[in-house]
């Protein structure tokens, strides 16, 4: 919906929502120079605002371009985007990309690096599956090698294959595609980490080639708290009978439960719940 009230900032200043364009030639639109950060307000307050600023500038430096803003900058763009939408509880969106300019082929250094952020209500990514339980199907496409792609950027160009495969397990009546990696190890959703349980444990892929998420490591940082044994290790799909119960975490996706991945069943069980809960807590706190 281009056509709407609303304000995004674009390059220092808000701009009308139905303003914020680029030109066609933008390099990014080619050649996927861009990264960006999913952002959740609650209550007026961006939870971990700062680590995500801090990851979109990694981002960048992995695509080899420099945000013209700093971390603190940033920072007050998102809140003054906040302000000027009235929002309290959001979605915020920021991007980078490299801009349109003299240079039209794949090299892009005299283009300019250009930055905007929007915001929005975005209540839950999954619809009621947050409460009934998540469909998955298994992507057909895999998780790419850290040889091939900057695996830890969260870089547009890694989500090419998000997009199919989301559209492909839509198709098949499921909320989202689980990848696996390059080597058929269990990885992550188009948009979210996974977790599995089994014995009161926790088990959860090794992030060696996709997204750490900032929601993972708290909702890890949560369970160790809460005395239960974390191992992050490699998961091969066929351990996945054995699990118990299973949940997906991301900014957007916050905690939600699985509740079949293919052929597979995972009761939406206590730990689970518990997890959940106590992340709505915290963000919240
Ligand atoms: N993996 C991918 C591919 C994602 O897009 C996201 C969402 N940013 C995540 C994992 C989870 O990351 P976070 O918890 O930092 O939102």
């Amino acid at each position: 919906y281009d056509d709407r009230d609303g304000k995004i900032w674009m390059d220092g200043k808000l701009v009308e929502w139905r303003d914020a364009k680029v030109h066609i030639l933008t390099h990014a639109m080619h050649y996927a120079s861009s990264v960006f950060e999913g952002e959740r307000a609650y209550g007026g307050r961006i939870f971990l605002s700062r680590k995500h600023s801090e990851r979109l500038h990694f981002s960048a430096s992995c695509l080899d371009f420099e945000i013209p803003w700093t971390v603190d900058q940033i920072e007050a763009a998102k809140e003054e985007v906040l302000k000027a939408n009235g929002l309290s509880d959001a979605y915020v969106r920021a991007i980078a990309w490299r801009g349109s300019g003299e240079d039209m082929g794949v090299a892009a250094r005299r283009n300019p690096v250009r930055l905007a952020i929007a915001a929005w209500e975005w209540g839950s990514y999954y619809g009621d599956a947050k409460f009934k339980g998540a469909k998955l199907d298994i992507a057909k496409w895999k998780r790419p090698s850290p040889e091939t792609i900057p695996v830890h950027a969260k870089a547009a160009g890694l989500y090419m294959i998000c997009t199919i495969s989301k559209h492909q397990a839509e198709n098949k009546g499921c909320s989202d595609a689980l990848f696996m990696d390059y080597r058929g190890y269990v990885a992550e959703a188009t948009g979210a980490n996974i977790f599995f349980v089994k014995d009161g444990e926790v088990h959860t892929p090794l992030p060696d080639c996709f997204l750490n998420g900032l929601t993972r490591q708290t909702v890890i940082g949560m369970l160790k708290d809460m005395g239960v044994t974390v191992h992050e290790r490699h998961i091969l799909p066929e351990e996945l009978e054995g699990f118990e119960q299973c949940w997906l975490t991301g900014t957007a996706a916050e905690v939600t439960p699985v509740g079949q991945i293919g052929s597979y069943n995972f009761e939406v069980g206590e730990l689970t719940r518990k997890v959940a809960q106590e992340y709505e807590k915290l963000v919240r706190s």
